[in-house]
């Protein structure tokens, strides 16, 4: 800097030396036009004198006019600095501001961080999830301490993937390497997968891991970060919600869901040639006296007691499931042949031989059962189901107690019936029933007591319809209730209307179906119908079935009985003998009459052991107070018999067969007031 100071102070004095010189030279001329020596001399001194004063004062404007513009340059450029100065300045203070704002900024952060690491913290602490990481490249995996605190592992213990693998469920190992390999083929965002882990204490927990992989830039997975939850309680949960889903509540048998699951697989194995199964349907016989007489808290208790010992019948392949209500299914697996089943069934009736024991009761319990082969008898389960559904009610239908292989004659059956019962909604509704009515005759006098009133379908396509065609159908749908009521109210109206012909004593029969009697208005309707047709109550009885009414038989019905009676209707057992016969079980009935049925009235003339029976059962009945009706009389030697027994009524062919109302108003007189036998 200094140098180039010097430099231009040269070249300015320079330039000053040049200047003089040219100056000198422009006035010599002048100096050619004197006109006198002296003048001359003169002249050249003072324009010398003056030319130096001259240059002096020019070369002093020159050095002035230099440095003021030096100077003004040097101000120049010092404003210039300044100027920079102070963008620098300015520069430095925003870039301070800056600064410290993302200082605040920073601290800030810092702050949301580590509420959030104390939030993220406190979460794993309440979710209970543990971290895990793997590093692939080297196979070393770190745990969370609370990882290692709920399996109860030291961190050294589980050091590489082999060592976890190891602790994985064995059924759960297929799992896990499956759900890694896709993971990392498919490149997925998340890795699920959900196993067991034996802990240290030897029980198993289950984990739903979770976790993020790092790929490098070949696509290979070298990092892996996740966590771990405890799902055991939810995995439990889970389990019960299954089981409650497929098993039956109270006896913990597969349900019908399951059975039906299963019984799936078996037809197709078995459509496949592979397989021969059976399918036995079983239904507890009267369980629901059980439950109406017991209650059904010892329902239930008999329930648990029949599952256990079906499900411990001894034949390895077999599944029990329980299908609702008192019915059980079981599954016969790989069967020989049809015999091997017949063996089978023999062996399952069997376990019914024995009393059930509960508490303080001994439960004699039969069951009917229904069985079906496959693939024989069923494409599909729905059809194998019905099959043995229809071999079941065979079953119940011959007897009960009992087991029935399905036949297709049986299907036909079974169609036929359901027509049968749904024609037998429209004939209530078209009114296409009669009674009929059999005299009952006083074997005293000789004299018609009363009648049955006996029921008649007037089908339009199949002509007269006898009652056991369809009384039990009109039982099984609940429409013998309307029906029954139609009987009771048209028969009362018949014996009212022989009153008011001027037969006062004639009683009417009428048969009451135990459907009926279970009704809890059924009291309250044979009194209004008594009082809507004028008949007095002790015109009237009631016909109820031994079987019937002692299978059903509980303290409702009991009261019931006891209501009827105590308003004068007489109460009658009918189909006596057919049976259980038990005159010790009669003396605890409300009833009035017993009515012998006529297959021991069939037996008299045989003058074997079954007459001797008619007659004791005459003279025990005497001794319980009872009226004795014999049904069925054909022959004058069975009049005889019984007249010999005392027998009180006798009702037969041999009086009249059941004739319709107008025939008996017909001949009424001749009915009426005769003689007859
Ligand atoms: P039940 O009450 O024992 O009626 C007697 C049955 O024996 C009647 O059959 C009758 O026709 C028949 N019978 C009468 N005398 C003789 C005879 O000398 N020999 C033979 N072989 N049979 C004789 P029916 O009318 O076919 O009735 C059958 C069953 O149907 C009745 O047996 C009764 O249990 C039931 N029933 C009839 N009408 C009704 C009704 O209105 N309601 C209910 N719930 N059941 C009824
Ligand atoms: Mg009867
Ligand atoms: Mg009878």
């Amino acid at each position: 800097m200094g140098k180039s100071v010097v430099d231009k102070k040269i070249r300015v004095i320079g330039i000053f030396i040049l200047l003089s010189i040219l100056i000198l030279l422009l006035a010599k001329p002048n100096l050619g036009y004197a006109s006198s020596p002296q003048k001359e001399v003169l002249l050249l001194n003072l324009n010398n004198s003056f030319s130096i004063l001259f240059l002096i004062l020019i070369a002093l404007v020159i050095i002035l006019l230099i440095n003021i513009n030096k100077r003004k340059k040097v101000e120049q450029r010092l404003l210039r600095q300044n100027e920079e100065l102070t963008a620098i300045y300015e520069e430095l203070t925003a870039s301070e501001e800056e600064l410290r704002q993302q200082f605040e900024e920073i601290v800030i952060h810092q702050e949301v961080i580590k509420q959030s690491k104390e939030r993220y913290k406190l979460a794993l602490e309440a979710t209970k999830d543990t971290i895990w990481e793997w590093d692939l490249a080297q196979d070393q995996r770190s745990y969370s301490e609370k990882t290692l605190e709920m399996l109860g592992y030291k961190g050294e213990e589980l050091l590489s993937y082999e060592d976890w693998r190891e602790l994985v469920h064995p059924d759960d190992v297929e799992v896990v390497e499956e759900n890694l390999r896709t993971h990392f083929e498919e490149k997925r965002e998340i890795y699920v997968s959900e196993y067991r882990i034996r802990c240290h204490d030897g029980h198993y927990k289950w984990l739903s891991a979770k976790g993020k992989t790092l790929f490098d830039s070949s696509g290979k997975a070298y990092k892996m970060v996740g966590s771990h939850s405890d799902i055991t309680e939810l995995k439990e949960q889970q389990e019960k919600i299954k089981h409650l889903a497929y098993h039956d509540f109270l006896t913990g048998l597969p349900n019908r869901a399951s059975f039906q699951e299963i019984t799936e697989q078996e037809i197709q194995k078995a459509k496949m040639n592979e397989t021969f199964f059976a399918l036995l349907l079983i239904d507890v016989d009267n369980f629901k006296v059980v439950n109406d007489s017991l209650g059904h808290g010892i329902g239930d208790k008999l329930l648990v007691k029949i599952s256990q010992s079906l499900a411990s019948y001894e034949y390895a392949d077999k599944l029990v499931a329980k299908l609702g209500g008192d019915e059980f299914v079981i599954l016969l697996r790989n069967l020989k042949d049809k015999g091997t089943a017949l063996r089978h069934a023999e062996k399952i009736m069997g376990l019914f031989h024995q009393p059930f024991i509960l508490k303080t009761h001994n439960c004699y319990v039969s069951i009917s059962t229904g069985i079906v082969f496959c693939p024989q008898d069923g494409e599909n389960f729905e059809e194998l189901l019905i099959n043995a559904d229809i071999a079941m009610y065979k079953a119940k239908e011959l007897g009960k107690k009992r087991y029935v292989f399905f036949d297709r004659k049986m299907k036909d059956e079974f169609e036929e019936k359901e027509r049968m019962q749904n024609s037998l909604c429209q004939a209530i509704a078209r009114k296409e029933f009669i009674l009929y009515y059999q005299p009952q005759v006083d074997l005293e006098s000789g004299r018609i007591i009363g009648f049955e009133a006996l029921i008649r379908w007037q089908n339009p396509d199949k002509g007269m319809i006898q009652p056991k065609s369809f009384i039990s159908l009109a039982e099984e749908s609940g429409l013998i209730v309307p029906l029954g009521d139609w009987v009771l109210k048209e028969a009362c109206t018949f014996a009212k209307k022989l009153q008011d012909l001027g037969y006062p004593d004639k009683t009417i029969a009428v048969n009451i179906s135990t459907v009926q009697l279970r009704q809890d208005d059924f009291v309250d309707k044979v009194s209004s119908i008594l009082e809507e047709t004028g008949l007095a109550p002790a015109k009237l009885e009631l016909e109820i079935t031994e079987t019937v009414l002692i299978e059903f038989f509980d303290h409702h019905i009991h009261a019931k009985l006891n209501l009827l009676q105590a308003k004068g209707i007489g109460i009658v057992l009918d189909d006596f003998g057919r049976g259980y016969s038990s005159l010790n079980y009669i003396k605890q009935l409300s009833i009035s009459t017993l009515k012998i049925d006529k297959s021991f009235i069939g037996d008299i003339d045989d003058q074997d052991d079954s007459a001797n029976i008619t007659g004791a059962i005459i003279i025990l009945a005497h001794q319980l107070g009872l009226k004795v009706v014999a049904e069925g009389v054909e022959f004058p030697e069975q009049i005889e018999y019984l007249r010999n027994y005392h027998c009180d009524i006798i009702q037969g062919y041999i009086v009249s067969r059941p004739l319709p109302e107008e025939k008996i108003l017909a001949s009424l007189y001749l009915l009426l007031s005769e003689v007859v036998i």
